[in-house]
């Protein structure tokens, strides 16, 4: 299930980051990037970022000390997304998202290649997002897995027709990933990616996934994995300006099966 980091790898990243002028004493092969550390190497490559194309997102779901700006391509699709809307084929979409998570392009791409409308709105004003649902036909809602819930129970609560299609982000630094109780039983198709911070998935979900509405998933082609028996870490694969090398991620996963897809499917270990 795992896969070893090939010094190839190593050497290419290292390659970026001193071309980022991170110092030779942060890059080595065994080196582990905590969140701690990725704000610090952040913080060293600063004054070399505004000389690239990219787009920054921020390295947190919320607002904070260690909130960074992470580049990304200025052509970063987010095709996970892009994938799930290919299943749900939405006719009108809104995503009820903070504003600050910078996810406004990638899935207005997403939506371009769908020809299908989109509405953002705060998570803050759940009155406007549920009446944009009752008078624009929204068929299909993103959303933040906590956000979902308030919003869900406002929709039902008045008595309004629930969009049938959803995709939900996890954090993947959250105690837990759940899903509304209307979520789990309704007729529609409920996407679920665990995001390492908001536009960068890592565990992802395909059609047959989503049936069950649990937390089971597919790591994300994106990156490879590896681990201890405590810590997960995940690691850049593509030219991305800033990859990550063995990122390490809050938790660690077991696999289960081969998924209907081929791609093997794991949980989270408790
Ligand atoms: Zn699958």
């Amino acid at each position: 299930m795992l896969e070893r980091i090939d010094s190839e790898l190593f050497n290419d990243i290292a390659l970026v980051y001193k071309g980022l002028g991170i110092s030779r004493a942060h890059i080595s092969a065994d080196m582990e990037t905590t969140p701690d550390m990725l704000c610090e190497l952040l913080d060293e490559a600063r004054p070399q970022i505004p000389k690239t194309d990219v787009r920054l997102f921020p390295t947190s779901f919320n607002a904070g000390p260690s909130l960074r700006g992470f580049p990304l391509p200025l052509t970063h699709r987010w095709l996970s997304c892009e994938r799930s809307f290919s299943e749900m084929r939405p006719t009108a979409v809104m995503a009820h998202l903070p504003h600050f998570w910078q996810l406004e392009i990638p899935l207005h791409a997403a939506c371009r290649r769908e020809s299908a409308p989109i509405f953002f709105g705060e998570p803050e004003n759940i009155p406007v997002a549920a009446a944009a649902i009752a008078s624009a036909s929204i068929d299909t809602v993103i959303a933040g897995a906590p956000a979902s819930f308030a919003l869900s129970s406002y929709v039902l609560q008045k008595r309004l027709p629930l969009p049938p299609h959803w995709i939900l982000i996890h954090d993947a630094f959250a105690a837990s990933w759940e899903i509304p109780a209307p979520l789990r039983t309704a007729d529609g198709m409920v996407f679920q990616e665990v995001h390492a911070f908001p536009g960068l998935p890592i565990l992802e979900q395909c059609a047959t996934l989503t049936q069950a509405r649990s937390a089971h998933f597919h790591r994300s082609n994106s990156f490879v994995w590896d681990a201890t028996e405590k810590t997960a870490y995940i690691t850049s694969t593509g030219d991305d300006p800033f990859p990550l090398y063995r990122y390490v991620v809050p938790f660690t996963i077991e696999p289960l099966h081969t998924c209907d897809c081929g791609q093997e499917v794991v949980t989270r270990k408790l």
